[in-house]
């Protein structure tokens, strides 16, 4: 089945996390899978992007990373889960934060700011940065079913799931099954 980048894997509410969110299942060994690795799923991200990204008005239209880039973008993408994962966590590291401002600053320093369509992972570096000074921290979240990280947009800040029509209903959908299942074998 040929792979594509649809809106739920844009459900970060944010492109820095879109991005971190692009390894699928991160802690599961078994299940693992990075989207990146794919050069042709990783050249069309960036326009995904650019259509499907809460904050695609910040950026307007977006190229793919250039190939001599893509060691510092996938740096920028690890360094943006620890940091964010660990503050969501409540383990904030001055490490991970340093490590962070660091790969931003590797890909901004590539780029020259007034390009007219920006690189995706330009693109993701100033999304990096604005959600590192960001003051809503209670905003920022873990999808309790696939371990994406996530900004809660919502007014009351009521979101549990990255994607409710996705993570929520597949977990109500098991709960119902193991409820089921009680019920015929009790
Ligand atoms: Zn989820």
């Amino acid at each position: 089945m040929t792979f594509t980048w649809t809106p739920h894997r844009f459900s970060g509410g944010a492109l820095a996390l879109d991005v971190a969110n692009s390894v699928v299942m991160r802690f599961d060994a078994a299940r693992r899978i990075d989207r990146y690795a794919d050069p042709v799923a990783l050249d069309s991200f960036a326009a995904a992007a650019a259509s499907f990204c809460s904050d695609k008005d910040l950026f307007g239209p977006l190229e793919p990373v250039a190939p001599e880039n893509r060691p510092a973008f996938l740096n920028l993408r690890e360094a943006t889960d620890r940091h964010f994962r660990a503050e969501v966590l409540g383990r904030p590291s001055c490490e991970h934060l340093a490590d962070l401002l660091d790969a931003a600053s590797t890909v901004i320093r590539r780029h020259p700011i007034k390009a007219t369509r920006t690189p995706v992972d330009a693109a993701a570096a100033r999304s990096a940065l604005m959600l590192a000074t960001f003051s809503e921290r209670e905003r920022l979240k873990i999808c309790p079913n696939c371990q994406w990280l996530f900004l809660d947009r919502s007014r009351n800040r009521s979101r549990t799931w990255c994607d409710m029509t996705v993570c929520g209903n597949r977990v109500k959908a098991s709960r119902h099954y193991q409820r089921q299942k009680k019920e015929l074998t009790s």
